[in-house]
């Protein structure tokens, strides 16, 4: 005998697609959601479908914004000549939230893995590259210390050296294979601080 409803069961199965959730958390967010007043389902179906809709990268650092430039790109008093590469936004609310850094961003929006299939082709590489053609006098790499992170740091370095524009690697303050989201802003502004040229 199913234990559930077809709807409840569709409901649970949705859940379970998410990262981080699991059987048990799914059957609790859906019942939570069954219980909610119609209304409310209403809105948070319609805002996901709207901001699915109308979120999209950023022309230049390649961020989530629903502008066509997002608001770091598009202040004049950031220093657009530095470009920090990151793996994902995660990474680039982390250095926003030190309130030190000031020059803007680049989000690759993954790392190269040859185990995982993804190659240079399958990241927001080629748009870095397209910006390198502007005023750019460093590119900062701070991808994760991880295989992927280093592999990705690598290939950058040496698709830019011939450009002659400085490039950076941030200093290994941030532990072997951390998330950079995870780590707390003193040691992130050490990395970025401590930074050498690659
Ligand atoms: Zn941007």
């Amino acid at each position: 005998m199913e234990l559930y409803s077809g709807y409840i069961n569709k409901l649970i199965e949705q859940f379970e697609k998410l990262p981080g959730i699991g059987s048990k958390s799914a059957q609790r967010l859906a019942l939570h959601v069954i219980n909610m007043p119609p209304e409310h389902v209403e809105r948070f179906a319609q805002i996901m479908v709207e901001a699915r809709k109308n979120i999209h990268y950023c022309e230049e650092c390649c961020t989530l914004t629903d502008k066509e430039i997002c608001p770091i790109c598009s202040n004049p008093s950031r220093d657009h000549s530095t470009i920090m590469v990151v793996e994902n936004i995660r990474d680039l609310a982390a250095y926003e939230k030190t309130n030190k850094y000031e020059g803007v961003y680049h989000v690759l929006h993954g790392a190269i893995s040859p185990m995982l299939g993804m190659g240079p082709n399958d990241i927001r590489l080629k748009e870095l590259i397209k910006r390198l053609e502007g005023d750019v006098a460093e590119v900062i790499i701070a991808t994760n210390s991880s295989l992927e992170g280093e592999t990705t740091a690598m290939y950058i370095s040496k698709l830019i050296k011939p450009t002659g524009i400085k490039v950076t690697r941030i200093a290994s303050g941030v532990p072997v294979g951390g998330d950079l989201e995870c780590i707390d802003e003193m040691t992130l502004l050490r990395a970025l601080e401590g930074r050498r040229e690659l």
